[in-house]
């Protein structure tokens, strides 16, 4: 590529100094290996196969057909579901073709509300889900920050909701699938469960899974999964084919069969017991995380987590959220700040940051490496880039945390 086109070459190479010289600890981010890389850039990308295996509107099927089914097998096999959708180009339209599948136009859809860990297509106004369809939110209880199962069921009994859905972009703790389910039955309401988070902890068999609970359960493949951006709907056998055309045709065209392939190679790495430990260090390592930046004078959201994810609250430190998140990037330390459980500050500005250990754990980070990942964060936070001695500080942990990386760098030169 470096002589066809230097310009992108360039950007490529770039990116991947990037990621080998810093910290990543977007909660939604990870690194894909190189089998994974490969099938992305594979020639599979050519194949027009609008339809489903075996079932094709073009010729020529006949390899593409073979890594569509290798997917769907491996993706049933490794969460236990009836069916499962694996082209989804990502995580939102896949949570599309769940409102094509199960509502019209109008319905009313119980979910987490967006300021309290819900995700776009969980009813805001700027998405379709919040323009097509009647959202109604729920929330955390605002003395644990936990979930309040109790205001779901009023909610629920109160709209009569056509869909209820379980799962957020920002909740750092396991869910209670059986209480969910018990009050979709008790409304006749269907059970999503939106797991585009934290589905990798389910395969690794870190966290319980929605699948026996959910009437459909969607989800990304690029989060703690570790697979290419993507998304995936597992079901229910009863609601395969309502599942199936909403993808195609009713929400999109040809799928990618190169993302697909992609996502066949990280369901086989997903099911070894190599994975399972990654599952297993990743939840340790938020935990580790959340502890180290309590240690530093921070708050963890509901006191810790259960998952791959920690929301910090800053109010005690005066730094805002965005303001923390530039700070620790001149760090060398990616994060994102985050809106907190009734937030005083404005979502561009915010009182919290996210954090996550997916993309750390692959490179090789255990426990007591968070604790100075912990301690870096911290420093950078009271590091004001407006005083001279805020940006000496700022500088020198730049270079502690290029240290810290290059003991095990991410993808790591052969
Ligand atoms: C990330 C995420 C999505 C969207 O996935 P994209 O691939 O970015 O479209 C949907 N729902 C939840 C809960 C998410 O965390």
């Amino acid at each position: 590529m470096a002589n066809t086109d230097p310009e992108i070459a360039d950007v490529v190479r770039s990116e991947l100094g990037r990621l080998r010289g810093g910290l990543q600890l977007i909660a939604s981010e990870n690194l894909t290996s190189p089998a994974v890389l490969a099938a992305l850039g594979s020639v599979l990308s050519n194949k027009y196969a609008e339809g489903y295996p075996g079932r094709r509107y073009y010729g020529g099927c006949e390899f593409v057909d073979r890594a569509e089914t290798l997917a769907i097998e491996r993706a049933k096999a490794l969460f236990g579901a009836e069916h499962a959708n694996v082209q989804p180009h990502s995580g939102a339209n896949a949570n599309l073709a769940v409102y094509s599948a199960f509502a019209e136009p109008g319905d009313a859809v119980l979910a987490m509300s967006l300021p309290h860990g819900g995700h776009l297509t969980h009813g805001s106004k700027v998405s379709f889900s919040g323009r097509w369809f009647t959202p109604v939110p729920y929330h955390v209880h605002k003395d644990t920050e936990l979930i309040d199962y109790d205001e779901v069921r009023d909610l629920a009994l109160l709209h009569r909701p056509k869909i209820i859905v379980a799962g957020a972009t920002a909740y750092p703790r396991t869910i209670d699938f059986a209480a969910f389910r018990a009050i979709a039955d008790e409304v006749h309401a269907i059970l999503w469960v939106d797991a585009a988070h934290f589905i990798g902890l389910v395969a690794g068999g870190a966290m319980d899974s929605p699948v026996p609970y959910a009437d459909v359960v969607s989800a990304t493949t690029h989060k703690v999964l570790r697979g290419p951006r993507g998304g995936m709907l597992l079901s229910r056998a009863e609601h395969a084919a309502a599942v199936d055309k909403a993808v195609f045709p009713f929400t999109q065209g040809g799928p990618f069969m190169h993302a697909i392939a992609a996502k066949a190679v990280a369901f086989r790495e997903a099911a070894t017991q190599e994975y399972r430990s990654y599952a297993r260090s990743v939840v340790e390592n938020a935990a580790a995380l959340a502890a180290a930046l309590e240690s530093e004078g921070m708050r963890a959201v509901s006191g810790g987590t259960d998952t791959h994810l920690a929301l910090i609250d800053l109010s005690a430190t005066g730094v805002s959220g965005a303001e923390a998140e530039s700070r620790c990037g001149a760090a060398g330390i990616t994060l994102n700040k985050n809106s907190i459980p009734f937030d005083p500050a404005p979502p561009a500005v915010t009182s919290g940051i996210r954090v996550g250990s997916a993309s750390v754990t692959t490179q090789g980070f255990g426990t007591s490496d968070m604790a100075l990942v912990g301690s870096l964060v911290g420093r950078a936070v009271a590091s004001d880039p407006a005083t001279d001695v805020g940006r000496k500080t700022l500088q020198q942990l730049s270079e502690e945390t290029a240290a810290l990386v290059s003991t095990k760098p991410a993808y790591p030169r052969a």
